[in-house]
């Protein structure tokens, strides 16, 4: 009677068990549904109104890429609350989502904050500090205005150099001079980061850490979970070709 019993308990706790969820121990705490939490990060460049070339959307696409997300009740997160899932520390809410855009290019001001605000979604602008104030750039003083709206203002580097090509100083360099020009226009040291063409390696990864990015994005496609490298997490980028099911694959 008690090896039935046993047997049944056995079968039943295999009927529970989720498919994909990390095994964790009963006293480490963190609970299955927060273990086995998924996130899309998703990676934007320009968003025109007269778009040409790859890296350039439609502000027609993005209208009806954020419209999607709002009605079927997505939850943009910041950076900081994002982290705070990813450590465990916080329970995910329902559907979170990553925005981010990249390059700090003044359409961000002029075509995505005005249809981001529409529904109160939060966003990671990372910005090349080399670029910030030149004509077609966000200006120092948007990086700061922006930042008291409530986006997150992280770093893509002083130039946009390809950081798996330079030495361990070189990295250093371009990381932690663009980490000091944003947070003298912000007053917030950025923590994330953005790899220029989505390359990264271990020294660059260890130039990071030194600086004090906590986490660091790439654009290799695919969702996010506590189990990642953190200084080497996907991004799916949302290109001109997008389609919207297309976008929904990269969402759901
Ligand atoms: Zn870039």
């Amino acid at each position: 009677m008690r090896n039935l019993l046993i047997a049944l308990m056995a079968a039943l706790s295999l009927l529970l068990s989720t498919p994909g969820s990390v095994p964790v121990s009963q006293a480490a705490a963190p609970d299955a549904v927060t273990v086995s939490v998924s996130i899309p990060v998703l990676c934007y460049h320009v968003v025109s109104t007269n778009p040409s070339g790859r890296y350039q959307l439609s502000l027609t696409k993005f209208k009806e890429q954020m419209a999607y997300l709002a009605s079927n009740n997505f939850t943009t997160l910041s950076v900081d609350e994002y982290y705070s899932i990813m450590t465990l520390q916080t329970t995910a809410p329902a559907k979170p989502i990553l925005l981010t855009f990249d390059d700090s290019t003044a359409d961000f001001v002029t075509n995505v904050v005005p249809v981001l605000k529409q529904y109160n979604f939060k966003a990671t602008q990372f910005a090349v500090s080399g670029w910030v104030n030149n004509p077609g750039y966000l200006t120092s003083a948007q990086l700061q205005t922006l930042h008291s709206a409530g986006y997150d203002i992280q770093n893509h580097t002083q130039t946009h150099a390809d950081l798996s090509t330079l030495t361990y100083a070189n990295a250093y360099a371009e990381v932690s001079s663009a980490d000091s020009f944003i947070t003298a226009a912000t007053g917030k040291k950025p923590e994330f980061l953005a790899y220029p063409y989505g390359r990264t390696d271990v020294t660059a990864q260890t130039a990071l850490r030194d600086v004090g990015i906590k986490m660091a994005f790439t654009v290799s496609g695919g969702k996010t979970t506590p189990a990642d490298n953190f200084l080497s997490l996907n991004r799916n980028m949302v290109v001109s070709s997008e389609t919207l099911s297309s976008f929904i694959k990269k969402v759901s």
